[in-house]
């Protein structure tokens, strides 16, 4: 049964605190004016920015005072969520903590352990001189869940060390050391319209699964961009049709779900063009690799659309959507089963004009995306189209030598008997943005066990917080 009692000890005395002052993002005003006098109430000189990012100053304990200096770093703000029925105002309230002896939850909201304990973690090395440690730079940043604005805006100059744990991860006995970078591109490749007269038909894809444009990009997921270039070149093997549209997705970050085009077929060929498209869609069920069980494919006669691209431009834009690059590039050579480079064609649009074709583009290597975004800019502007670029973010690259991972890989060996598991991950995080600001950064990410993070059923292991918490401590009693 679920209890309203707080669990025992400073760091969940602290972390329920966190929980009674509301912190969504963009509302942590009142969290970052707490962590900041409780730091100055323990004689911790506190670096404050306007949007209330902070960094605290520790020293170290006794027999540390030399010792390297270390960034721990965790986010202030919380993603709000709430089930149906509730009817919490989460700008002006905290949330209501409580347990079932396993799991700390909150009632009908989220909790924001993600990244509470990560602050919790932190106020209690301020007030707890006992605990040995290095000098400590503790990096509170805001708004990490809307784009990670605090790290982007912070000013790395006032930190002075390059070797950072960042405390935001959610599932214990993994370490992860490397993220990925990203940049956004927009292809806008030109095309030339007659008038054209015949049937008109709108083929549409739906029913994929979709998912995260970085960490599914491997899970087989059928882009609805890509399949509907398979479709069309599949077609035009053995009937001419002109294009009206494409078009599909709606994020750069999304592995898109549905697509359509829009053809128009000389009347003489429309028998012919049904019974191929069908041959297709027969076909494409019955292969094996693709595992998306409700996969629709629909055609349905529409009305005239008068204009279509001219049969050089459909041609020109089957063979872009189906030559394009998209998908994984390149696997990580330093970390098995992990994508280093990949792109997705997150979005396909069709103006007047031109069509356009959008792709979040990632890759744990800087060296990886470069290359990428030549290939694309070369295939884009060889097709006579213009290419943009945006939203460029650095990636946190794998060290190949890391004191730091050392030491943690160590500590936990000799705490639990067995290694961490030692991993990365194939989308953004706050370290990523750090990296671009810390020269030489040497960071690892670690965490408790957190569950249905983002959502009203999130939770944390109340066991797992607890040994994360003695792990901290004994990482930071080694890094003398
Ligand atoms: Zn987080």
């Amino acid at each position: 049964m679920a209890n309203t009692d707080p669990i025992h000890g400073k760091v969940f005395e602290y972390f329920y605190k966190i929980a009674s002052i509301p912190h969504g993002s963009g509302n942590t005003r009142a969290l970052s004016d707490y962590c900041a006098l409780q730091a100055e109430k323990h004689g911790c000189r506190v670096y404050r920015e306007d949007n209330g990012n902070l960094i605290v100053y520790v020293d170290g304990t006794q027999g540390y005072e030399n010792s390297e200096t270390v960034i721990l770093q965790g986010h202030i703000d919380m993603v709000c969520d709430k089930t149906e029925s509730c009817d919490k105002d989460m700008v002006r309230d905290g949330v209501e903590v409580l347990n079932d002896g396993e799991y700390i939850f909150a009632k009908d909201t989220t909790l924001g352990s993600d990244d509470g304990i990560a602050v919790a973690y932190m106020l209690t090395l301020i007030e707890d001189r006992s605990i040995p440690h290095p000098p400590l730079e503790m990096l509170f940043t805001v708004d990490e869940e809307v784009g990670m604005l605090g790290a982007r805006a912070i000013d790395a100059k006032k930190l002075s060390s390059n070797k950072l744990i960042n405390i935001d991860s959610e599932v214990e006995g993994i370490l992860t050391v490397s993220c990925a970078g990203a940049i956004r591109a927009v292809c806008k490749i030109p095309f030339t319209t007659e008038n054209t007269n015949g049937s008109c038909y709108k083929i549409s894809i739906s029913g994929l699964k979709g998912g995260h444009s970085g960490t599914e990009i491997n899970s087989g997921r059928i882009n609805s961009n890509k399949l509907l270039s398979r479709l069309l070149n599949f077609v035009s093997q053995d009937v001419d049709f002109k294009i009206s549209s494409i078009s599909g997705g709606k994020k750069y970050n999304a592995i898109p779900k549905e697509s359509e085009a829009v053809v128009c077929v000389e009347d003489k060929n429309k028998e012919l063009f049904l019974s191929v498209t069908q041959k297709f869609i027969s076909s494409i069920k019955n292969e094996k690799v693709i595992n998306e069980p409700d996969l629709e494919i629909n055609i349905t006669q529409t009305s005239d659309t008068g204009k279509c691209m001219d049969s050089r431009s459909s041609r020109k834009a089957m063979f872009t959507l189906l030559q394009i690059p998209n998908g994984v590039q390149t696997m990580s050579p330093d970390i098995p089963n992990m994508v280093q480079t990949s792109l997705n064609l997150g979005i396909l649009e069709t103006s007047d004009e031109y069509f356009s074709l959008c792709f979040m583009i990632r890759s744990n290597a800087s060296a990886g995306k470069q290359a990428l975004v030549q290939k694309l800019k070369s295939f884009v502007e060889y097709l006579d189209g213009s290419i943009e670029f945006m939203s460029d973010y650095p990636a946190w690259e794998f060290k190949a030598e890391s004191n730091l991972r050392n030491t943690l890989i160590e500590t936990y060996t000799e705490m639990y008997g067995e290694p961490p598991v030692v991993t990365a991950i194939h989308a953004g995080l706050e370290c990523g943005i750090l990296a671009g600001k810390i020269p030489d950064m040497d960071a690892v990410s670690f965490g408790p066990n957190i569950l249905h993070a983002h959502t009203p059923q999130e939770k944390i292991e109340i066991a797992s917080a607890k040994r994360c918490w003695e792990y901290l401590k004994t990482v930071l009693k080694n890094l003398k």
